[in-house]
């Protein structure tokens, strides 16, 4: 099974979209990421998985907490900067909130500690421990065959 194969075939999983955004001493440092589940609800944990050649890793690493913002059907353009698609470097004025960088006008915001993280081949699993959460009503960006969705194209494909 080759590399595309496999792409293709989770590409058929349709998920959101989020920016997982983290802080270290005076450093911020955000990224786009689809692999991000609910895990449970008693403790309250998520997890996000990162790419191991991600600047990313080594922010999670040292700051041992992140926050995960999910975007918003009107945010294609912020999932394209923080997958390092739009080149043009941006002066980002974050959104603060529990002491963590999130972006604004996003679904909902959700900060954590890291409870646990596991190395899976290319990749590391960060289980974190959610200590807060904002919520907003909108639709949200989603993202299926490689491609960014609306619900409503979503309702015509499927
Ligand atoms: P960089 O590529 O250096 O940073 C990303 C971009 O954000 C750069 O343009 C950078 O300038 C900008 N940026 C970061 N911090 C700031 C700041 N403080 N101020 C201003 N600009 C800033 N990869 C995964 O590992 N896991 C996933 O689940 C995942 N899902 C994805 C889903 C989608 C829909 C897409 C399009 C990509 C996904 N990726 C995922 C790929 C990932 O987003 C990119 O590989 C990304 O470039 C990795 O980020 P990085 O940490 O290496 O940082
Ligand atoms: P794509 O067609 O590569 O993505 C389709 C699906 O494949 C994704 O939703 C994801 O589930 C899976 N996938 C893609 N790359 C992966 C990787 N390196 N590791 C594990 N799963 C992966 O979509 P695209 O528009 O070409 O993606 C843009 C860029 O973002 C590519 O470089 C892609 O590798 C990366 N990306 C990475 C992940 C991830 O690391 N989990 C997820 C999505 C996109």
């Amino acid at each position: 099974m080759n590399d595309q194969t496999f792409r293709t075939a989770m590409g058929k999983f349709a998920t959101g979209v989020t920016v997982v955004t983290t802080k270290h001493g005076e450093d911020i440092h955000g990224m786009t990421a689809n692999a991000f589940m609910s895990v449970s609800l008693n403790p309250k944990l998520v997890l996000i998985s990162i790419d191991e050649k991600a600047t990313m890793i080594n922010f999670i690493n040292k700051s041992n907490k992140f926050a995960v913002s999910i975007l918003s059907e009107d945010q294609k353009d912020v999932s394209a900067y923080f997958a390092g698609q739009d080149k043009e470097a941006r002066d980002v004025e974050f959104n603060w909130f529990n002491d963590m960088p999130t972006i604004k006008d996003s679904l909902a915001n959700l900060t954590c500690e890291v409870y646990d993280s596991v190395t899976a081949g290319d990749h590391t699993l960060y289980i974190g421990e959610v200590t807060d959460i904002s919520v907003t009503e909108g639709e949200p960006l989603a993202f299926y065959e490689g491609k960014y969705r609306q619900m409503s194209d979503l309702n015509g494909v499927v």
